[in-house]
């Protein structure tokens, strides 16, 4: 057996404190409960108060390291369980230089149980994220070029969100990103508090013609609804639409898509080439959105080539971490063609860049990738006092 074989992983829970709660303060009636989590009375979904993610370390009898991420929003000891108790210990002794292998065993672990989505794949996601970064290290190269070559050097980014509690702050925080470089701003239906029409009117009037405006509409409605709300809203240059519908109504998409005359986004809430496949076959969106910390490398590949046989977009979802599934975003996203965007949550990818090693940085309109073997982070001393005990 080779040296390079998988001897630890270990998992983290961090939990890093905020300002101000993602998406903006805190609406009338909205309250943090014991348990650090409130519920956005906008999209009727739970958030933590802090910066919550797990952390995934495998290393190799020879000591090499790689690092992974997944979501821990809520729950994330559910997700730290499933690799502690099941995943990990079945890793020991496997060659990390074989990650699509690793991934395709684990994901058949529970299939026939139906854990094919949610907890399980985040937690499979976290340490395929791990072992692709180690495979990239004992390979001497960047992550990008283990998965067909860098095709972009530095990528788009769009800023999302604008927390700010009144739509003149807003606009005048959109404003600032112009001025900065940035092209594209993307506001959120959950916080615009004067309604989406309003919200889109006011962004247009303050910006000019030329940024890309987009619009999530956070799953808030019927697809006739959303049809019309859409039409209205691209009376302005609407660039995208973004979860029109709930994410359970495959017709619902797909008829807001063939309806509107702008593009529509899904995806962030899918994890698997599995979920996409029947919406990219009713042609359900013409940009996807898939999410690092729930797909993990191999998914993300997987759904990111299928997306150019539908000619679709890809514009790759950010999420609440510390910069590790950030970093591996960026690493797939500059292998794909078709990707015009990838999301800033500058609120926070930019506080918490101070958690993760490397030279990942978004300025000027563009991600520039972090340099160096593997994707390019690993978390800094400044991590470990913001661990939670599991
Ligand atoms: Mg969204």
């Amino acid at each position: 057996m080779s040296a390079e074989t998988i001897e630890r992983v270990e998992t983290f829970i961090v939990s890093i404190p905020r300002d101000v709660p993602y998406l903006g303060a805190l609406r009338a009636g909205e309250s943090a409960n014991e348990r650090g989590y409130f519920v956005r009375k906008g999209n009727r979904t739970v958030y933590p108060r802090t910066d919550t993610s797990v952390l995934v370390k495998v290393t190799t009898k020879s000591g090499a390291v790689g690092w992974g991420e997944t979501y821990g929003i809520v729950a994330p000891r559910a997700v730290a369980e499933i690799i502690d108790d099941l995943l990990g210990p079945l890793l020991i002794g496997r060659d990390p230089r074989d990650p699509v292998v690793l991934h395709e065993d684990q994901y058949d672990l529970m299939r026939v149980r139906g854990f094919f989505g949610g907890y399980y794949v985040d937690a499979l996601a976290g340490v395929d994220i791990a072992v692709w970064d180690l495979a990239a290290r004992l390979a001497g190269m960047p992550l990008v070029r283990l998965l067909g070559g860098m095709r972009h050097e530095r990528i788009p980014a769009y800023v999302s969100g604008l927390p700010k509690p009144t739509l003149a702050e807003r606009v005048a925080l959109a404003q600032e990103w112009v001025a900065k470089g940035f092209d594209a701003v993307k506001f959120a239906a959950a916080v615009a508090d004067d309604g989406e029409i309003a919200e889109m009117a006011a962004l247009r009037a303050g910006l000019g013609a030329a940024p890309k405006i987009m619009v999530d509409l956070h799953w808030r409605y019927t697809a006739l609804e959303a049809i019309k709300l859409i039409d209205r809203l691209n009376l302005h240059d609407l660039y995208f639409a973004e979860a029109a519908c709930q994410p359970e109504d495959i017709d619902g998409q797909a008829h807001v898509a063939a309806a509107v005359r702008c593009s529509v986004a899904l995806g962030e809430e899918w994890r698997t080439a599995f979920e996409y496949r029947p919406r990219f076959i009713r042609r359900c969106m013409d940009i996807i959105q898939p999410e690092m910390g729930h797909t993990g490398v191999t998914e993300f590949m997987k759904i990111g080539r299928m997306a150019e046989t539908f000619h679709c977009r890809i514009i790759p979802h950010a999420s609440i971490g510390i910069g590790v599934f950030q970093a591996a975003s960026l690493h797939a996203a500059a292998a794909l063609q078709n990707v015009p965007y990838h999301e800033y949550q500058h609120s926070i990818f930019d506080k918490n860049l101070r958690y993760v090693t490397g030279d990942m940085r978004c300025e000027r309109g563009f991600f520039h990738l972090p340099g160096g073997v593997g994707h390019g982070v690993a978390p800094t001393d400044d991590v470990w006092k913001h661990v939670v005990k599991h």
